[in-house]
């Protein structure tokens, strides 16, 4: 029998977003600082059995129906592939975000462990651009993780990007034209107040009425037919279809209300929310001998502390003390 991971607004938590690893090869200004993070001690990171027991946990007795891998970077993780393939094998849909950085040696090994699909981060195709924003000179090897992960079959592949000002802000459409001509969705994502160095202000971020002003200068976009569910993007077709592009309001229009994520952390926390202030540690459970059913339990009670909403434009928001990178996005 499964319990579902309800909270008290009437939210069934099915899709699992599981961080990997708090490291990354890229310093992504809007996400960490250029000498990078106190990246957490092996010790304290979970096991490859360890991660994989909590997901069984999760997918047999708590009604997980798809997981998505994250980071930091997950590719580098040495366990990956196996962790996909263990997961793979629960019958559950599996996903990866990604830099794409490395993808071109993983993806097909990613694509035989039965990995479904990809996003990867992709904000400019201009190598300055990138080499700014990332602070490494990576594009084209990004590029050739993308191409590669395409020739697995990995797709469809969804592209996120996120858009900063004075940086790319001018760059939506261009990036649109390369994604559709590349046969990847592109999707952009409001950026969010969840950076290391707590730099993110409501004023300057770019918002998706700005994105959809851009794009809409260039190409005709229209709602797209299938009903939006919990998919956070608003999507479009471009100029009649079949190809779409997506916005995702995090901030601006909020939704909340239809969230079905829960997040586990690469140190074994168990986060009902991005921008929960508390977390629920399921790794000394694991370490000190709590059987299945015990972690279960405190895996249910702790969605039950979950916010009816982020509060970004609350007064009394705080940001939370993990950034995105050490949370997976
Ligand atoms: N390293 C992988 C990557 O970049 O795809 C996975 C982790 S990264 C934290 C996941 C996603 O979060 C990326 O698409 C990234 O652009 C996005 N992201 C990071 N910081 C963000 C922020 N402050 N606001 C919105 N999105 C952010
Ligand atoms: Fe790394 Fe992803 Fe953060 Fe960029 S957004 S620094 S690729 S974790």
């Amino acid at each position: 029998m499964t319990t579902p991971l309800a909270d008290r607004f009437g939210r069934v938590a099915t899709d699992l977003r599981v961080s990997l690893t708090d490291r990354c090869n890229l310093r992504c200004n809007y996400c960490m600082p250029a000498e990078g993070l106190d990246w957490l001690p092996t010790d304290q990171t979970l096991t490859d059995d360890e991660v994989v027991r909590l997901i069984t946990i999760g997918v047999e007795r708590l009604g997980i129906r798809e997981v998505r891998f994250t980071g930091g970077e997950p590719l580098l993780r040495r366990g990956l592939v196996d962790i996909v393939a263990r997961t793979h094998a629960l019958g559950v849909e599996t996903s990866l975000t990604t830099n794409a950085l490395g993808l071109n040696r993983t993806a097909q090994a990613l694509a035989d462990a039965g990995l479904d699909r990809i996003n990867a981060s992709l904000d400019t195709v201009r190598p300055e651009t990138f080499a700014t924003i990332t602070r490494r000179d990576r594009l084209q090897d990004v590029v050739a993780g993308l191409e590669a992960a395409k020739a697995a079959g990995l797709g469809p592949i969804k592209l996120n990007a996120v858009l900063l000002r004075g940086t790319n802000d001018d760059q939506a459409a261009e990036l649109l034209r390369w994604s559709i001509d590349h046969g990847y969705e592109l999707r952009f994502i409001e950026q969010m107040p969840l950076d290391a160095q707590h730099d993110w202000s409501r004023a300057a971020m770019v918002t998706a009425d700005e994105i959809y002003a851009q794009l809409t200068d260039q190409f005709t976009l229209t709602p797209h037919g299938e009903p939006r569910g919990s998919a956070p993007a608003e999507l479009f077709d471009v100029d009649g279809g079949p190809a779409t592009v997506g916005i995702i309001a995090s901030v601006t229009r909020p939704f909340c209300g239809d969230c079905d994520r829960v997040r586990l952390t690469a140190d074994g926390q168990v986060r009902n929310c991005l921008f929960a202030r508390e977390e629920s540690d399921l790794r000394t459970a694991l370490r000190s001998d709590a059987t299945d059913q015990e972690i279960a339990e405190r895996w249910v009670i702790a969605m039950l502390g979950k916010r009816a909403g982020h509060g970004i434009d609350d007064v009394t928001f705080l940001q939370p003390d993990r950034p995105m990178s050490a949370i997976g996005g």
